[in-house]
Order: C-alpha cells, then structure tokens, then sequence
C-alpha cells in the first residue's frame, strides 16, 4: 500500500505591512500544539501577562496524553514522604551519564537544580503526585505506587558513578496516567485564561520583510461536523495498539482529505512570538525514510510513540524559515522483556551466540543495543520452564502491568519462538553460532556458580542447564516483537531562550520551539520521565522569553506612540 504524503507545510508567507494584513485573530503569543510543552509555555506565558493563543491540529493532548505520565526529578519532597533520600547533584551526575551532550553542561544542570521546582508547579497546577516507592525494577509501577527507578539508577556501572534514587514520579490516576497529566495541565490552561482553537493546523509560518516571525496562517475546520469526523480519525491511531501501522496511515490519509473538504484558512497574529510545540515526527513516514531508514521500512512492526500529530509539521515550519534539524537519526527503540521477571532468567545473544548486553538494562536501551550491537537480531535463550513461568506471570500480572506483559506473550505465542532439547540444535534453528552459544551459556553458568559478578552486570541470574531450551526472537524487524519508538531529533534551539537558531546559531526573531519539536534533554537519551520534564523545562522557558518579547515589543510600540504624540 501506498500512501499521500502526510505533511504539507507551506513556504511562509512574507507581508511587508502587518498592520494591513487581514489578521482573522492576535495574541501576544501563539503557541502551536496543545500536548505538554505546548500549555506548559502557554500557562507560562499568560503568568507574565501575556495574551496567549493555543492552537491544535486534532482535539489536543497529542502523545502526552498517551504517555505514562511519568516525570523525571530529584531532591522533591514527594521523595521524601516516600522515604527517599537523594540531591540534585546526584541526579545531575547521573543524568550526564544517561544524556550525554545533547544540551550544554549548564542547560543540563539548571534543569536538574529546578525540576523539582517545575514538579511543584505541575503540582499548583493541579497535577497531582505522590511519594509511593517502588523499589523493584519494573517498565512501570505498579498500581497504588508512584516513585520508581524509571530509569538505570540502580543498575551495575551506573549506581556506582551517581548515587542512586527513583526519580520517576508517576502523576496519580489508574493505568498509564499520562491522561490525567494532560487533564490537569488542560484544566489550568483553561482556568489561566489561554484562548484555545482545536481542530487548526498550523500550514505556514508568516514573516515580514526582516525575516522575524510574526504569525501563522491556519487550516480550521469550522464545522460541527467536520470536527467529529476529525476527531474519528485522530482516536483510530492509538500508539500502543499493536498492528495497526496500516490503520494508521490510513486515518493519517483521512484526517488530510476532511482537512481539505472543510478547512478554512485563516491568518493568526503572534505579537510577541509563535512557540512551536508539535512533538515528533513518529508517523511521518517521509521524515522517517528520510532519517530513520531502517525503522521507515520497517514501520509495520514498529509500536509508535506518539499521537496522529507526531507528523514532524513544528520541524517543516521551522526549516522553512531557516531553522536547523540534528538528532534526527535518533531515537528511543524499546524492548520490553521484563515484566515478566521471569524473562530475565534468560540470556540475549545475537548471531555470533554471544552477549552483548545487560538483560536488565532500561528497555530503551535495550532496545537501542539490539539495533547498534546486534545489528536488529537477537534472541533470548532460556530453559523451557522459565519460558512457561514467564507465560504464567502474563496472565497473572495487574491492570497496568499487562500493556507490557500482553505483548510480550504475544511474542512468545506468534513470534516463531524456537524450541530445541540442545543449545545447538536450538542455535541451528535461530541461525545463530552454535558454538558462540554454547560459550556464552557455558560462561553465564560458570559465573552463577562461583558467585562471580555477572561481566554484564545482570542481577537476577538463573542458570541455564537443563533442557528443553527455548529461543524468543526479539529482532527489531520481527512482526510480535513490538519495537516500541519516539523520534529525538528536532529543531536546534538557543538553550537561554529555546529560539529557533539558524546553521550559523543566530536566533530566528519571534520563532521557538519546545518539547519534542526542539532539541532538547533526551535528544540523545530518553527514558521515562525525561521528555515530559523537559517538556515543563522547554515549554516554561519558551513561554518565558516569547512572552518578554512581547513586552519589549509592547513598550516599544507605546514609546514611539508617545513620541509621536509629543511630536504632534
Ligand atoms: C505510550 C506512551 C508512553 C509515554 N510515556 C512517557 C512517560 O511516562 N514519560 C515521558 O517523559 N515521556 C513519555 N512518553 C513520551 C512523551 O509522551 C512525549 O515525548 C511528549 O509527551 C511529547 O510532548 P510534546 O508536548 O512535545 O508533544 P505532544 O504531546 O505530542 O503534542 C504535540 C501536539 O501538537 C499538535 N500539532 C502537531 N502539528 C501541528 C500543526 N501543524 N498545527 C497544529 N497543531 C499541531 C498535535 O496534534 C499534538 O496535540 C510516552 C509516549 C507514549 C506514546
């Protein structure tokens, strides 16, 4: 099947008198996209006293309202009613391991120095959080609990550089609880006083002749009942639904074609900035082709993180008038093996037999290792009654446990889970090296049994004797091996302001951009909790400067006013 391309963004519209053009709204400043870091910058803003404009796509909520709802902070007093204790510095040593070099040294630090703050004014809001720990490792907690390790913490080669915590707060709701994020910062949106217009895509940027950006221009759709159809649309591309890659492309296609039959089109006036706030770039397949070649082809077995908006729109808007893309070939590429525990008894090699990997490293990074050291394929290796424990805890696992464990059985039912009562002739089955395998068992056994570290680090350790053996695929490409993803890359920012800059750094006048449409923290790393944080962190601080403009805008205006009068 083939597919229309799914994003339109126009060249921008360059006026060269804007108190002459047609303007159909204003505001001080218009934010585009209504997930997290959009109303995070649009509340901000109407803080300072800005006039603020929210326009979404679809209905609003985008990937934030899909999302676990986790944030990622330290040194918060929800840690410490659970019990826990930790500091800033700690958490910033940790994070310079886990997120590298995507912001600067400073950017990274000022964030972990106020995220506790910005958790406490998520809080004010009305999002609300608790300090339940859990301390076991877990893809999520469970329910009742809302503090965990989200991400490598506590795992070997991390808890010994940075002293561990769980900085993970989940916000309190049943089930992934991103929803209820969504519902609390929406509500403070609205009770701010931030005008919000849903069912608009933002199709091009407006500048005047000096190149800032001074508005955008819109394809509403006006109509009752074009909205609803809309709305169908948006609700059939639902991110952890698995196989419906197909699905969603054809509701992508729809969603464009009622955007053509109603939409109407309508100029927006940004007085002080427009924020682009749109998220990724998951269900662009041009983007990804582009980009991420091996997961585009792939896209059909492929778990997409984001919202029928993750369409890569903010980064066209911000190309089109100059802005630079990096991080693009990144992303975060899951692999759920545990829950089940049970899983973890097991070992995961690649082709050569051998392996390459922490089992109970943080999905994102497992699954990023199966695709940079396993080259997509690999296999985990495990006795065939760990294999039906394994089945047995995906039954028994809650609510919230099972949006992890029902995929993983799905693999292990469909998958082409191998089964053999040799390791060799297991191997043979998977392609795999026989005697590379029979190393690597023979190795992990021996450790077991004289109590030697694991060299990987792994903690739960199970031996792997007795026969039958079984081999679950967990390559990337594989139908039922639901490779979650969420793209990284995004507009380069000015880490003072988040202004969209050009190649050379300079800022784009009026233009920036925040969450996952920017560079950002997890550009290079993610994990739980990290892009909804930075999604406070770069929605606050967009909101901040755009909102600034607009007053230094403001008192220029009334100046040259005044001395015009004066004059007169
Ligand atoms: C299942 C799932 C679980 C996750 N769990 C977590 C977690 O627990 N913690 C964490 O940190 N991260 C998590 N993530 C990732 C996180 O949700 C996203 O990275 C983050 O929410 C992105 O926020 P955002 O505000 O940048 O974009 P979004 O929330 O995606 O919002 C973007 C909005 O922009 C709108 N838009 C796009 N283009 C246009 C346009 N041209 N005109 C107008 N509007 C437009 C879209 O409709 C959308 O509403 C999860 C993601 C998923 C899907």
């Amino acid at each position: 099947m083939t597919y229309a391309p799914q994003t339109i963004v126009e060249p921008p519209l360059v006026v060269e008198h804007p108190d002459a053009v047609d303007w159909t709204a204003s505001a001080d400043v218009v934010v585009v996209g209504q997930g997290g870091a959009g109303l995070c910058a649009a509340v901000e803003a109407r803080a300072l006293g800005s006039s603020v404009l929210a326009i979404d796509r679809f209905g609003g909520g985008g990937s934030t309202a899909f999302s676990g709802g986790i944030f990622y902070a330290g040194e918060t007093r929800w840690q410490k009613e659970g019990g826990v204790s930790d500091s800033k510095e700690e958490m910033y040593k940790y994070l310079q391991i886990e997120l590298k070099d995507a912001v600067k040294p400073e950017t990274l630090k000022k964030y972990c120095y106020g995220a506790d703050k910005d958790l406490e004014w998520l809080a004010e809001h009305g999002v609300p959080f608790r300090g339940d720990a859990y301390l076991e490792k877990t893809a999520y907690p469970p329910e009742g609990k809302f503090l965990y390790y989200s991400g490598n913490e506590n795992v070997t080669g991390y808890k010994e550089k940075a002293k561990p915590a769980p900085r993970g707060h989940r916000v309190v709701a049943k089930g992934f609880s991103g929803y209820a994020y969504y519902a609390g910062i929406s509500a403070a949106a609205d009770r701010a006083g931030v005008q919000r217009m849903m069912h608009a895509r933002v199709m091009r940027l407006v500048t005047d002749t000096l190149g800032q950006v001074i508005g955008v221009e819109i394809l509403r759709i006006e109509s009752a009942k074009g909205q609803a159809e809309h709305a169908r649309e948006a609700r059939r591309v639902i991110p952890l639904k698995p196989f419906n890659a197909d699905g969603a492309q054809k509701a992508i296609a729809e969603a464009r074609r009622i955007e053509g039959a109603y939409g109407v089109r309508r100029l927006i006036r940004a007085r002080g900035g427009v924020i682009l706030a749109t998220g990724g770039f998951n269900y662009d397949l041009e983007y990804m082709a582009k980009h991420l070649p091996i997961y585009g082809r792939n896209y059909r077995s492929l778990i997409r993180m984001g919202s029928i908006g993750c369409d890569g729109s903010g980064m066209r808007l911000g190309e089109s008038v100059g802005g630079t893309l990096a991080y693009m070939d990144n992303l975060y590429s899951a692999k759920v093996l545990s829950p089940p525990k049970e899983l973890l008894n097991g070992i995961l090699v690649n082709t050569a037999g051998s392996r390459f990997v922490n089992e109970e490293i943080y999905t994102g990074y497992l699954g990023r290792a199966i695709g940079r050291e396993a080259d997509g394929q690999a296999w985990l290796i495990l006795e065939r009654k760990s294999l039906r424990k394994a089945i047995l805890q995906c039954f028994q696992a809650g609510w919230t446990a099972r949006l992890f464990t029902g995929p993983v059985l799905l693999n292990i039912l469909f998958g082409k889970t191998k089964g053999a009562s040799t390791l060799p002739g297991l191997a043979r089955k998977c392609g795999i090296s026989p005697s590379g395998l029979g190393k690597a068992v023979e190795d992990y056994n021996r450790a077991i049994a004289q109590n030697a570290p694991d060299p990987w680090g792994k903690k739960t350790r199970h031996p792997i004797k007795r026969g039958p053996f079984r081999a679950l695929d967990l390559s990337i490409k594989g139908k039922f091996g639901f490779t979650m993803v969420i793209t990284l890359g995004g507009l380069r920012v000015n880490e003072e302001t988040g202004n969209v800059i050009r190649p050379d750094g300079s800022v784009i006048d009026g233009l920036y951009a925040a969450g996952r449409a920017a560079v950002g923290l997890c550009a290079i790393g993610y994990f739980s909790g990290v892009s909804l944080s930075d999604g406070v962190f770069s929605g606050r601080r967009a909101g901040e400067a755009a909102s600034a403009r607009a007053g230094r805008l403001h008192d220029r205006a009334s100046d040259a006013k005044s001395a015009a009068t004066r004059t007169a």
